[in-house]
C-alpha cells in the first residue's frame, strides 16, 4: 500500500527531529500507527495533508476553547504583527491583560507573564521556596506540572505511558526534595504532614487533575488540602494551566471555592499563542526581582502577539458567559457516550467536568491515578483508531483529557455519539 503523505512527513522528521515530534505524546506510542501530520485548523475541525477531516477534541491540549482559527483573536494577532513583534521592553497590553486576569481570578493580586505553563510551574516553586525559606515541594500521584526537572516524579501523561516513574537526566538529589501523595486522599496528606512538619515550602497541585485522564477532585480533598497548608505556613499552588478558564471565568478555585495563594495559568491564557503566567498573593509575588531577591526572566516573557491573543481571548469569554454552554455540551457527550457503554455492557466511565473528560476502559470508577492506571489500554488504543476511522481526533493516550470548545455544534456532538455507538457496537461483536 502507498504511504500516506503523512507518514512519510514521519520519516522525513524522525531524521532530524528525535522521535519526529517536538513534544512525545504527538508520536502516538501509546495508540500505535503514525500521527495525522495537519495542515490547517478550522472552528472545531482539523485537516490533515491526506485530505482527510476530523472533528477535534484534542484542541491543541486545551488552548482553543474557542476552537480553530477563531477570526476575532486572528485579527488582534494581525494587528499586534504590524507594529513589530517584539520589544523587550514593558508595554501596556502586558498591564491590561494582568489587569484582566485579576478582574477575572481574583486570588491573583498580581503576576507575571511567562512564555509556557512549565516555567509557570518552575517559577512558582522557586518563589515559594524562597518565601517559606523551605525546601521540598509536594506534589500527587499523576498530575504533571510541566517538564520541571524536580517535577518529573510520577507526573501522569506521556509519563504514565512509557511507564517512566523518573527521567533520566535529573540528578537524584533534585528530586530528593519532592513528595509525592495520593490524589483525593485526605489520610495519606494528613500523614505527609505530620511526617514532614515544617519542612514544606509548597504543595502543587492540578486542582482537577487533567494529565491522568480527567480525574475531578473530591471537594472536601481542596478544602481540606487549603486547610492543612494554611496550617503549617505551607505555599499552596493551584497548576490551573488546563483548567484556568476552561471550567469557570475563575477556574477550578471558582468551581471548588478554594483560594490558593499561587496559581500557574498556561494554554487558554494564550489564545493560541506561547503564553502562561503565574500569580497570586501580593507579598509572595513582591519578592520577585527587582521588587525582591527572587530572580525569574524571559527574552520574550510579555510578548505583544501572544498578549493580544490573550487580551482577546479572556474578552471573548468575558463577553459571552460560555461555561454553562461547554458544561451542556460536555454533558451531551457523557450521557451519551454512558448510554452507549452501558447499552453494550462495556466495563467503563467517563469522568467529566465541564468541557473536559475522559473515557476510561476496564475500570468502574476512577479517583486517582493508581486506578488510572488499572484501564484497558488496549481497548482505548481501539477506541482511539475506531473514532478516527470514523471522522473523530480524540487524545492519542488513555491518561489525557478530551476538550470540548465552543465551536463544537450539536450537529458535531451527534455525530460523535453516533460515531461511538458504531464503534461500540462492532468492538461488543468482537
Ligand atoms: C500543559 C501543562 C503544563 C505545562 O505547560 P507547557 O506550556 O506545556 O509547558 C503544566 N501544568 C499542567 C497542568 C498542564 O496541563
Amino acid at each position: 500500500m502507498a504511504r500516506s503523505k503523512s507518514e512519510n512527513l514521519m520519516a522525513r522528521s524522525r531524521k532530524r527531529i528525535p522521535g519526529g515530534v517536538n513534544s512525545p505524546v504527538r508520536s502516538w506510542s501509546a495508540v500505535g500507527k503514525s500521527p495525522r501530520f495537519i495542515k490547517r485548523g478550522h472552528a472545531a475541525y482539523l485537516f490533515d495533508v491526506d485530505g482527510k477531516k476530523y472533528l477535534d477534541y484534542v484542541g491543541s491540549w486545551g488552548p482553543l476553547i474557542f476552537g480553530h482559527a477563531n477570526s476575532e483573536i486572528a485579527k488582534a494577532i494581525k494587528k499586534a504583527l504590524e507594529k513589530g513583534t517584539t520589544f523587550g521592553a514593558p508595554t501596556e497590553g502586558e498591564a491590561e491583560l494582568a489587569e484582566m486576569v485579576h478582574t477575572m481570578v481574583p486570588s491573583i493580586d498580581k503576576l507575571r507573564l511567562v512564555s509556557s505553563g512549565t516555567e509557570a510551574t518552575m517559577s512558582a516553586i522557586r518563589l515559594s521556596r524562597a518565601y517559606t525559606k523551605r525546601d521540598k515541594v509536594l506534589k500527587f500521584d499523576g498530575c504533571y506540572h510541566g517538564h520541571v526537572d524536580s517535577m518529573l516524579v510520577q507526573s501522569g501523561s506521556g509519563m504514565a505511558t512509557f511507564s517512566l516513574p523518573d527521567s533520566p537526566g535529573i540528578p537524584n538529589a533534585y528530586t530528593q526534595e519532592t513528595l509525592v501523595a495520593s490524589f483525593n486522599d485526605i489520610d495519606n496528606l494528613e500523614a505527609v504532614f505530620r511526617e514532614y512538619t515544617d519542612v514544606i515550602a509548597a504543595v502543587i497541585i492540578e486542582p482537577i487533575c487533567g494529565n491522568m485522564g480527567v480525574i475531578p477532585p473530591a471537594p472536601e480533598f481542596l478544602h481540606a488540602l487549603r486547610e492543612i497548608t494554611k496550617d503549617h505556613g505551607t505555599v499552596l499552588i493551584f497548576d490551573e494551566v488546563i483548567t484556568g478558564f476552561r471550567v469557570s471565568a475563575k477556574g477550578a478555585q471558582g468551581l471548588y471555592g478554594v483560594t490558593p495563594d499561587l496559581t500557574c495559568l498556561g494554554k487558554i491564557l494564550g489564545g493560541g499563542l506561547p503564553l502562561g503566567a503565574f500569580g497570586g498573593r501580593q507579598d509572595i509575588m513582591d519578592l520577585l526581582a527587582p521588587e525582591g531577591p527572587v530572580y525569574q526572566a524571559g527574552t520574550l516573557s510579555g510578548n505583544p502577539l501572544a498578549v493580544a491573543a490573550g487580551i482577546t481571548a479572556l474578552k471573548l469569554l468575558s463577553r459571552r458567559e460560555p461555561y454553562l454552554e461547554l458544561d451542556e455540551k460536555g454533558s451531551q457527550l457523557q450521557c451519551g457516550m454512558e448510554d452507549t457503554l452501558s447499552k453494550h455492557h462495556f466495563r467503563a466511565t467517563v469522568n467529566r467536568v465541564g468541557s473536559m473528560f475522559t473515557v476510561f476502559f476496564g475500570v468502574d470508577g476512577v479517583r486517582n491515578a493508581e486506578e488510572a492506571r488499572c484501564c484497558d489500554r488496549e481497548c482505548f488504543a481501539r477506541f482511539f483508531h475506531g473514532m478516527l476511522d470514523r471522522g473523530v481526533y480524540l487524545p492519542p493516550s488513555p491518561f489525557e483529557a478530551a476538550f470540548v470548545s465552543l465551536a463544537h455544534q450539536r450537529r458535531d456532538l451527534k455525530k460523535t455519539l453516533e460515531a461511538f455507538e458504531n464503534w461500540a457496537k462492532e468492538e461488543s461483536r468482537g
